[in-house]
């Protein structure tokens, strides 16, 4: 009989030849448990979706109450289904008033291309705005929105019409005009290396866009759900957008995404023609009832108040003569180092000594540390000592 890992090699679709190949046989908590039995503190979340910890058990009751009452029972936007509608209510009364009407995706991705869409025909515009460095998704609309020729130049033709400008270059906005339906902008950019913008950066991308009528969309899709010290990081710049684009964190673990509108936008997808946007598993109601326990959760155990001081406590503690610099909001941070070499050989030993974290797709120079919000004092004090135990050893 083949080994799970012969088999995770020979009949599951690789995406590099360096994959972590790291066995996982539950997790719980800030942990995962590989078959041996070692334990591993997650520093990662899965890429920033276990924000409440792997397992919730309020996110795990949700999912079997859900199982024991139906799966999927028709394509996306035709039955009334509670745990869809309860999610919708729960994020509207959340968000401002603005952003009132749900539509459901399975991925990120999904909803990048969803919100283009809407922007294109709200519009009747072709012409998009994005940023260098910019994550979006890996589908040919989000790839054609993604700010890192490298990931693209196989795979064109892509969307056409798109302009790449800097964060924070104010000089740029003026290639916002008339013609841009829209402009996608990750609240804070996540696989560029965790770039924050400045606020008065983004009020003046709002009022451009307000100027000329395209339609902002944050991509919230990774800094969303707690992450960076407020429900969602729009909150740290008071700046509204237009469309407000969520995943990951979403679920508490289960695939479900989002982009989020006013409802005159988003009728736009109703007619001229029907069915302007149709998934048959959007919105899954499974999916729904685990994403409405995890943001009652978030809320009803007050996570988000503690994001700040243990983004602090990190801060405090990692400092080191090979860190650079570490940039970020909340429990989304970036350790910058000067090399690949030296984040490769740090994160496998982090691995080998039970620390799991890793890196950027746009920004390999760097550490990515994005821990379950549950995470406590004791656990950041024990990753830190064993970050820097690494550090001093290169
Ligand atoms: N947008 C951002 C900011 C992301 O970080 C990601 C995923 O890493 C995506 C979109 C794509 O989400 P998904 O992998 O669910 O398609």
């Amino acid at each position: 009989m083949l080994s799970h890992k012969q088999l995770f090699l020979l009949n599951t679709a690789q995406t590099s030849d360096f994959p972590r190949l790291l066995e996982i046989e539950k997790a719980e908590g800030c942990y995962l448990y590989s078959p041996a039995g070692k334990k591993y503190l997650d520093l990662v979340s899965g890429f920033a979706v276990s924000n409440l910890g792997h397992r919730h058990p309020k996110v795990v009751k949700a999912i079997k109450d859900q199982v024991d009452k139906y799966l999927h029972v028709t394509v996306y936007g035709e039955y009334i289904q509670a745990p869809q509608v309860l999610y919708a209510q729960k994020l509207a009364s959340v968000l401002p008033q603005s952003l009132s009407s749900v539509y459901f995706t399975n991925s990120g991705a999904e909803a990048t291309e969803g919100a283009l869409k809407l922007a294109k025909k709200y519009t009747n515009r072709s012409h998009i705005v994005s940023f260098k460095n910019s994550y979006h998704g890996s589908t040919q609309g989000a790839l054609s929105v993604m700010g890192n020729e490298e990931y693209k130049q196989a795979y064109r033709p892509l969307l056409p019409d798109i302009s790449f400008i800097k964060l924070n270059a104010y000089a740029d906005l003026d290639i916002i005009t008339r013609q841009t339906a829209a402009v996608i902008l990750e609240t804070i950019q996540g696989e560029a290396g965790v770039r924050v913008p400045d606020k008065d950066y983004l009020k003046a991308l709002r009022k451009k866009c307000n100027e000329t009528g395209a339609l902002l969309i944050f991509d919230e899709i990774q800094t969303g759900f707690g992450r960076t010290g407020k429900l969602f990081a729009f909150e740290n710049f008071g700046v509204i957008p237009d469309i407000l684009l969520m995943a990951k964190g979403m679920g508490g673990g289960m695939p479900i995404g989002a982009f989020i509108a006013s409802k005159s936008i988003m009728d736009v997808l109703k007619d001229n023609p029907i069915l302007g946007h149709i998934t048959t598993f959007g919105g899954h109601p499974v999916s729904c009832a685990a994403g409405l326990a995890t943001l009652e959760t978030i809320l009803s155990e007050n996570l988000i108040a503690h994001v700040e001081e243990k983004e602090k406590l990190f801060r405090s503690l990692l400092t080191h003569p090979k860190i650079k610099e570490i940039r970020g909001k909340g429990l989304m941070l970036c350790i910058q180092l000067d090399s690949f070499e030296q984040v490769e050989t740090i994160s496998k030993k982090c691995v080998e000594n039970g620390i799991i974290i890793d890196w950027f797709l746009h920004c390999d120079t760097a550490l990515r540390i994005a821990p379950p919000l549950i995470i406590n004092k004791k656990e950041i004090e024990l990753a830190c000592k064993v970050i820097l135990e690494a550090l001093s050893s290169l």
